[in-house]
């Protein structure tokens, strides 16, 4: 039986908090694979050891003086290693490092150093063997992870060196140059080595006690979800709640592993578990996020719903340009697609020119709109929640711009005006949730 268990930045970003780390590890005999994160922020007005590097990188590739920055990163370590009292020479590492520091070094190999270095620290400390992540994640050529030959390497290393660290966030393509995911991505090489030992559970240590119903910047002390699906999870995160790298659930999902939120800073708090089954049932809605910053751009034109081939033509200017669509709501005579801003900010009026020129038709912009999604497994085939959700909404003076329901009925989408964004995600969770 193997758990893996992950620790996130702020959950190593110190001494103190290594301590933290090896009590949770060696309470159990189940935790044979750690994974660990780069030292994250001490306090908030920290650096995060991934940042400086991403710095570190800007600063040789453009040829300006680095030593400072080098040596904010060197002492970060120098410094765990010191509080932890630790017999291990992580200068040796910093120095391979510092050597291979010039103008043209690659990037991804530069920003691993941070999980690597830490690795390294950790697996002294646990008494935990070394398994570097390039000799088990392989990725192909077109930046996907080659399942096969990973799961394969994860295994056979697991099985030789029994318990391990694993630095997070990065694999080698097959000529052994290091790749890395995207930011957070620790969160995924934590799903990749679950799945490779098949493991009984995906611990994901972080800062917080679970995953919370909704933002708790806009929602004071929200409660936190018990247990959610693996598909309600990416419909939120999808839609901006960032607790997991969004791409984790992909790796244990098909085997069922399920993955549980945990906070490093207070062990015994029962946490978020994510997976296919849930017992609770209780609760019709799971969770609310949102992102703001949506246009709606309406293609009018009458008669268009005895036009064949006229949602498809619209479409396809869209793709086009390159431009990802989140929502299609339809009239008879007239249609919007709803985009995130940032796609189109860069084409917008090209793309308005070329739907009235190929289309023949009237095209409105809505500019300022915020997506709103209210997810929840227990929605489906629940009366009326719709109804209150329109009702609570407009009795506290927020428009409606749109409203969109998924096929499975996991999500309800409305779009309302980025102002009323923050207002619309308190009325919800104080009168629905
Ligand atoms: N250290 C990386 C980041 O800050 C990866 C991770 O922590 O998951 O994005």
């Amino acid at each position: 039986m193997f758990v893996v268990t992950k620790f996130g930045g702020s959950s190593l970003a110190s001494a103190e908090q290594f301590k933290k780390v090896k009590n949770i590890v060696l309470s159990d005999a189940k935790r044979k694979i750690v994974v660990v994160s780069a030292p994250g922020k001490r306090c908030s007005d920290d650096s995060k050891i991934t940042d400086l590097l991403y710095i570190l990188h800007a600063h040789l590739k453009y040829s300006v003086p680095y030593e400072d920055i080098w040596q904010m990163i060197r002492e970060r370590y120098i410094e765990i290693r010191d509080n932890l009292r630790l017999d291990y020479n992580i200068e040796e590492e910093l120095d391979i490092i510092r050597g291979k520091l010039n103008k043209n070094v690659p990037q991804d190999y530069l920003i691993s150093r941070g999980e690597f270095l830490n690795a390294k620290l950790m697996s002294k400390y646990l008494g935990y063997e070394f398994l570097d992540a390039k000799d088990v994640i392989e990725f192909n050529y077109d930046g996907t992870v080659n399942y096969d030959v990973t799961v394969e390497n994860g295994r056979k290393k697991v099985e030789e060196l029994k318990q391990v660290v694993v630095p997070g966030f990065y694999g080698a393509y097959p000529n052994g140059n290091i790749k890395i995911f995207s930011r957070g991505g620790s969160d995924i090489t934590g799903s990749i080595m679950a799945r490779c030992v098949n493991a009984s559970l995906y611990e994901n240590w972080t800062d917080v006690s679970g995953i919370m119903v909704t933002d708790p910047r806009l929602v004071k002390n929200p409660k936190t979800i018990k247990e959610i699906t693996y598909n309600e999870l990416r419909e939120l995160s999808y839609m901006g709640a960032n607790v997991l790298h969004e791409d984790s659930i992909f790796p244990v999902q098909p085997l069922n592993i399920p993955i549980k939120i945990l906070n490093t800073n207070d062990p015994t708090s029962e946490g978020t578990i994510i997976s296919n089954e849930c017992k609770d049932n209780s609760q019709a809605i799971t969770g609310i996020a949102g992102k703001k910053n949506f246009v709606a751009i309406t293609v009018a034109k009458t008669h268009m719903s005895n036009e064949v081939g006229f949602l498809r033509k619209t479409l396809s200017i869209f793709e086009r340009y390159g431009i990802s669509i989140e929502h299609v709501p339809t009239g008879i005579d007239n249609l919007s697609i709803v985009v995130a801003r940032d796609q189109v900010e860069r084409c917008l009026y090209e793309l308005i020119v070329d739907i009235k020129q190929e289309l023949g038709a009237e095209v409105t912009l809505y500019e300022d709109i915020a997506l709103i999604a209210v997810v929840g497994r227990n929605m489906a085939n629940k009366r009326g929640l719709c109804g209150k959700l329109l009702s609570v909404l407009g009795e506290n003076g927020i428009n409606m711009k749109m409203i969109d329901q998924g096929p499975d009925e996991l999500n309800i989408i409305l779009g309302i005006n980025n102002s009323d964004y923050e207002k619309a995600i308190r009325v919800i969770y104080e009168n629905i949730m």
